[in-house]
């Protein structure tokens, strides 16, 4: 067989199907490492645990191909000390299968960590979706079909891995998970979910600007300038928090001239200044302000455009925005730019949905609380914390975070301590990979309804 980690990932699904399996699982047990379920994949066992930059003794990778649609899916644990794993599914056209299982071990250990800092009783969790070529992402036939799919997968696992809304993926596509399986959150408000988690991401990102301010001894947001890059539907929501708090000035690049046009329309405020720009126009990021608040896109922050950065504080709610985490930390602070980490500032997407199931209270106390800077497990508290241990130790903001994350990932579950662990032993006793599952039906490019 090929090199399987560099085939495209839509050649691996037929490859495993040619091969009779539709299921592949790599399971961490203690000493012996990284078990792989089927002798014939241990090279992807291999490119896993080689992949150091990202894998983390991950416990769990899944793999499935989907059973309408031929797709190759994942699921991703990381710490599952604190809960089940919680995290969104991504769907993205990777290029090879390396990429497709790095994106998941690096997005379900950033899960693990936000989630762990947020206080929530929930494990690292991530899925992901292979886009696949040829075919018609905008065909609801289809798209019904691929995350249904993707929900009869995660109703395999039992509950170890909850799914949500990520990049690429809308509320209707939980809503298609959602036919076939309880485990998903950021279900339609229809049946029982808590809907858009922009205005609570935005407000959390907000509380955290008010923690980096208050560090560096610099007041409140009254009189402060915020350049945003990206106005969408984070950034929107931060532009009425900013002015609600006084801010003297917020400056607004984005790429879409309806976005812009449509907050302006929302804001028409002296204070208020937007600009459309073009899509590698990164002039937002060295304006003149006090606190720059990347809402758009990853990577932003690297050896080019730091040395450009005028803010004195950098928080926002873009995830993974220094593209190489730890030497971008250390260029940030070696500017004496205080960097609040993504996964401290953003969390409170994945709060507003991680519980939907616990029921809805207006002004839910388990959610308002996050933002009150007298609770010490609040955005703001653990923003100041972070920051605080990062000056005490002499090391960057980012390895404070990842710090006091895995430490608190330590902390097990006080009603069900270890039960995700459990339920993967009880996946891989009753042979889960090796299921032979309804035999797959693959869907012809473009087929369906639009
Ligand atoms: P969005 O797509 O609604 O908004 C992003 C905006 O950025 C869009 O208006 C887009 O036109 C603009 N944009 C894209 N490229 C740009 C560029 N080069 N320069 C300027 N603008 C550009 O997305 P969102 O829901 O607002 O999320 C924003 C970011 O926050 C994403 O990285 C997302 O992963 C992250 N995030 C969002 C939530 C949430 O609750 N929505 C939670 C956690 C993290």
């Amino acid at each position: 067989m090929d090199d399987l980690s560099k085939l495209e990932p839509h050649v691996l699904a037929e490859q495993l199907l040619a091969l009779g399996l539709r299921r592949a699982a790599f399971v961490h047990t203690g000493a012996q490492g990284l078990s792989c379920s089927h002798p014939e994949l241990r090279e992807l066992a291999q490119s896993l645990v080689g992949n150091t930059r990202d894998y983390d003794r991950h416990q769990a990778v899944f793999l499935e191909v989907g059973e309408q649609t031929g797709v190759l899916l994942g699921a991703f644990l990381h710490r599952t000390r604190r809960g089940q794993g919680i995290g969104g599914v991504r769907l993205w056209p990777y290029a090879s299968v390396a990429d497709f299982l790095s994106d998941g071990l690096r997005l379900s250990k950033g899960m693990g960590r936000k989630n762990a800092l947020a206080g929530l009783w929930w494990g690292g969790g991530k899925g992901v979706i292979a886009r696949a070529p040829g075919q018609r992402h905008d065909d609801l036939v289809y798209r019904a079909q691929l995350f249904q799919d993707y929900g009869r997968f995660i109703t395999s696992l039992r509950g170890a891995y909850v799914t949500a809304e990520d990049v690429g993926t809308t509320e209707p596509d939980m809503a298609e998970i959602h036919e076939v399986t309880r485990y998903v959150v950021c279900v339609p408000a229809s049946v029982g979910g808590s809907g858009n988690p922009s205005p609570a991401t935005a407000r959390g990102v907000v509380s955290a600007m008010e923690g980096a301010l208050d560090h560096l001894g610099l007041g409140d947001l009254r009189g402060k300038v915020v350049a945003m890059q990206g106005v969408g539907n984070v950034g929107g929501f931060m532009l009425s928090e900013l002015l609600a708090r006084g801010v003297a000035k917020v400056i607004g690049a984005d790429v879409s001239t309806s976005v812009v046009r449509a907050v302006r329309e929302r804001h028409p405020n002296e204070r208020v200044q937007l600009r459309v720009v073009a899509s590698g126009d990164q002039e937002i990021l060295s304006e003149a302000c006090d606190i720059l608040a990347p809402n758009a896109l990853g990577g932003i922050l690297n050896p080019e455009s730091i040395p450009r950065v005028q803010a004195k504080i950098v928080c926002g709610a873009a995830n993974n925005q220094l593209l190489d985490p730890s030497r971008d930390a250390a260029l940030l602070r070696d500017r004496s730019i205080v960097y609040v980490p993504d996964f401290v500032a953003n969390r409170m997407g994945i709060v507003n949905c991680a519980n939907e199931q616990y029921g809805s209270i207006p002004d839910d106390p388990a959610i308002v609380r996050h933002y009150d800077s007298r609770w010490e497990g609040s955005v703001y508290r653990v923003t100041r914390g972070v920051l605080e241990r990062a000056e005490r130790a002499g090391i960057t903001s980012t390895e404070a975070a990842n710090a006091l994350a895995d430490e608190l990932a330590e902390q097990p579950h006080p009603i069900f301590p270890d039960r995700t662990a459990q339920i993967i032993a009880g996946l891989v006793a009753d042979g889960w990979a090796s299921a032979p599952g309804p035999a797959p039906v693959r869907v012809a490019a473009g087929a369906g309804r639009r």
